[in-house]
């Protein structure tokens, strides 16, 4: 049998690996992954030192990275063995890197840790395969300089080792704030929690469905259930239908959530 042909040029319609296509049809562009955009100046050094070599111009991402751009076909595979790096590249329905701030490394107002979260995330769930791709950001205080509540999952820290987690957002072409999944949760509970939202997203989203148009389709106390009930150690939700016959009931106090033997009302705080 003979092996199919394709259709001549058809290779130089391809990326290289580990490059996008730019505009202009020609040249490329190349991202090396840094969680959180940290890297040190050596590493920084070397990038300059590859981008002065192959690329016209840098530029930082709105996910944190440096992207080299304006690179001809032929040296993308010399910039990254020069970066000393395997070629790689994110595209597609993946999670993508999960940005994060200084936090509490670094910031003065920072409450919590997310450098340290934030790389965690970023290590386990980056590159992950789900419907339609999914942003995740870390912030060190509820000032959300990562804005995760555009976000499809966004933690946001309370104080040293407890957050509040935050799903569905979007600042895409239909703008959605993210809904509170849960407040008060220790940084393995955050692990543990995105790890099976992940999955239950992966598992009941409908192809090519973001999260911004699943947590609303599927209903927060149907996710809580699903999601948070076989977590052990996190605090009852009201049910589906209990939320929906709180609803017919009429309006009802504030929901308080137990966090570490405290109660929290789960709304940001006002000062
Ligand atoms: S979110 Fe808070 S901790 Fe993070 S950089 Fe902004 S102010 Fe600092």
């Amino acid at each position: 049998m003979t092996e199919p042909k394709t259709p001549p040029g058809f290779e130089d319609m391809l990326a290289p690996k580990g490059a996008n296509k730019q505009r202009d049809l020609k040249t490329f562009a190349i991202v090396p992954h840094h969680p959180g955009g940290f890297m040190n100046p050596d590493q920084l050094a070397k990038i300059a030192e590859v981008a002065k070599k192959y690329a016209k111009v840098v530029n930082v991402t709105s996910g944190q990275q440096v992207m080299l751009i304006g690179l001809e076909r032929e040296d993308v595979a010399k910039a990254w063995e020069e970066l000393g790096r395997e070629p790689e590249g994110l595209l597609g329905p993946r999670c993508r890197g999960v940005r994060f701030c200084p936090g509490i490394a670094y910031c003065k107002r920072a409450t919590s840790d997310a450098i340290g979260l934030g790389t965690m995330l970023d290590k386990k769930f980056r590159g992950m395969e789900v419907p339609n791709k999914v942003k995740m950001s870390v912030a060190g205080c509820y000032l959300s300089c990562t804005a995760p509540a555009i976000r499809d999952i966004g933690v946001i820290g309370l104080a040293a080792d407890s957050y509040r987690i935050v799903v569905g957002g979007s600042g895409g072409h239909a703008p959605r704030i993210a809904d509170l999944l849960i407040e008060g949760v220790n940084r393995h509970q955050v692990l543990e929690i995105c790890d099976k939202m992940l999955n239950y997203f992966k598992e009941q989203a409908k192809p090519g469905e973001r999260m911004s148009e699943f947590v609303p389709r599927v209903s927060l106390p149907q996710i809580r259930q699903d999601v948070l009930g076989p977590i052990e150690g996190l605090p009852r939700w009201p049910t589906k239908e209990e939320e929906e016959n709180k609803v017919l009931q009429g309006p009802q106090p504030p929901m308080a959530v137990q966090t570490g033997g405290q109660t929290s009302c789960p709304m940001p705080p006002t000062n």
